[in-house]
C-alpha cells in the first residue's frame, strides 16, 4: 500500500486516510492515538464537511487541521430520480472538474450504492457506456469514500439509511487496488461508518493478479467476477482483458480465492440475445463453474450507444437458468434499475459539462 507523503507545503485530505495512517499522521504532528480518533469520529460520525468546523477537538488541533488538511468534497451537478421513484443518479464534479456517477437504488425498501472507482475505464468492454468513454484517471481513497458520505446525506434529509455498496459503478476497482481497499478499510472501521463488510459486494472484470492478492487478504466483503463468456473466443469478444487473462488463468484464481477465504464468488454475465445465451453457452458455462463455489447473476443487456445488442428475451433467460441448475449453479437474474435514467448496470458515463 501506498505511503502518506507529509510536505509541510501540501494539504494532506483526511478522507484518504484509514485510522492507522491518520493515526501515524496526527503522531508525527504530536498528537495521540486518542486525537486521530476524535478526527476519525468527526469525520464519519458527525460528518464534519469543512476543516474549519471541527469544533469538538482542542484548540491547537483545529487550527493545525485549518492549516493543514483538507477534506474531498463532492459537488452534485445533477441528480435525477428513475420513474419509479427506485433509482437516483447522481452526477458529481470532483476537484479537478472530471465528474463521476454514483446511483443510489432501493430494493424491497432498502437502498444500495452504486459507487464509482475511476474517471472512465481502461478494460473497453464492447457493451458497457464506461468501457465506452475509456480512461482518465483513477479515483482517490477520499472520492470513493465521499460519494458514501454524499449519498448518506442525501438519504439523511428522507430520514432514510443506507443498507448496501456495490462498487459497480464507472471503474475497475481492482484495476485501482490499493484506493479501493482503503477505501473499503475507512467505510468498515467500527469506529467509523462501520459499514459491515457482509453489505460491501465488489465486482471486477476478473483481473487475476488482483484476485490472487484479494485471496491472500481478510476483507469479508463479497466478490463478483463479470464473465460474459465461457470460451475464450466467446469472451474476448466481449470483454478485451480477456486476452491478458484467459479463463483457465482467471478460474484457477477464483478457485484459489474460495479455497483461501472459504467464501463464493458471484459471477456475472450480462446476457445478450444471440450473442452468449444459446443452450450450448449455458452449458460451456455451466461446465466452467463446476469445480468453483459459484452463485451466477444473470443481467438482461441494458442499452448504450455504442452497442447494438439486444436484451435476452424471458424465455431464453428462464432456459438458460434451468441448464444451470443442472450443473448444481444457482442463479437469480438482476432486478432492473433505473433504465430510464441510464443508472443500469453498465449504462454510466459522466457527461462531460
Ligand atoms: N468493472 C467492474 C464493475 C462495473 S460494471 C466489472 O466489469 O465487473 C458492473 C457489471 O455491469 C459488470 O458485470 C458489467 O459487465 C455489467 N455491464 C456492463 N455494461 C452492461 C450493460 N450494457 N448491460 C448490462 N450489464 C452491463
Ligand atoms: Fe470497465 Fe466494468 Fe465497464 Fe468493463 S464492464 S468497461 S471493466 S466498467
Amino acid at each position: 500500500m501506498q505511503t502518506i507523503s507529509l510536505t509541510e507545503s501540501q494539504p494532506i485530505n483526511l478522507h484518504d486516510l484509514t485510522l492507522a495512517e491518520l493515526t501515524a499522521v496526527s503522531q508525527t504532528w504530536g498528537y495521540s492515538a486518542y486525537h486521530a480518533e476524535q478526527i476519525f469520529v468527526a469525520l464519519y460520525r458527525d460528518g464534519v464537511t469543512d476543516v474549519a468546523h471541527f469544533t469538538n477537538l482542542r484548540n491547537d488541533l483545529q487550527q493545525k487541521l485549518a492549516e493543514q488538511a483538507t477534506l474531498t468534497t463532492l459537488r452534485q451537478q445533477i441528480a435525477i430520480d428513475s420513474s419509479d421513484g427506485l433509482t437516483r443518479k447522481f452526477l458529481l464534479a470532483l476537484a479537478d472538474g472530471q465528474t463521476i456517477e454514483t446511483v443510489l437504488m432501493q430494493f424491497k425498501g432498502r437502498w444500495t450504492a452504486c459507487v464509482s472507482t475511476q474517471v472512465g475505464c481502461a478494460m473497453g468492454c464492447v457493451f458497457c457506456a464506461t468501457g465506452q468513454m475509456g480512461f482518465t484517471r483513477h479515483l482517490t481513497p477520499g472520492e470513493i469514500v465521499g460519494q458514501i458520505l454524499f449519498v448518506n446525506r442525501a438519504l439523511a434529509q428522507t430520514g432514510e439509511t443506507l443498507r448496501n455498496i456495490v462498487f459497480m459503478g464507472m471503474g475497475e476497482p481492482l484495476h485501482n487496488y490499493d484506493h479501493t481497499m482503503r477505501a473499503i478499510d475507512i467505510l468498515t472501521d467500527h469506529k467509523g461508518l462501520a459499514i459491515a463488510p457482509r453489505h460491501i459486494t465488489l465486482s471486477t472484470v476478473g483481473v487475476v493478479p488482483g484476485i490472487l492478492r484479494l485471496a491472500e487478504e481478510e476483507r469479508p466483503f463479497r466478490l463478483a467476477v463479470s464473465l460474459h463468456g465461457a470460451t475464450d473466443a466467446d469472451r474476448q469478444r466481449l470483454v478485451p482483458p480477456a486476452r491478458r487473462w484467459p479463463l483457465a488463468e482467471l478460474i484457477d484464481a477464483c478457485r484459489v480465492y474460495t479455497q483461501k477465504r472459504n467464501r463464493h464468488i458471484f459471477f456475472e454475465w450480462t446476457l445478450i440475445e444471440d450473442e452468449n445465451d444459446t443452450p450450448e453457452q449455458a452449458h460451456a458455462l455451466g461446465r466452467l463453474l463446476q469445480t468453483v463455489d459459484s452463485h451466477v447473476n444473470l443481467i438482461p443487456l441494458n442499452p448504450t450507444l455504442g452497442y447494438n445488442g439486444r436484451p435476452t428475451q424471458r424465455p431464453q433467460v428462464k432456459q438458460f437458468q434451468a441448464i444451470l441448475a443442472e450443473y448444481g449453479i444457482p442463479s437469480t437474474v438482476r432486478q432492473r434499475r433505473g433504465i430510464d435514467i441510464a443508472a443500469g448496470c453498465g449504462q454510466l458515463k459522466a457527461a462531460q459539462l
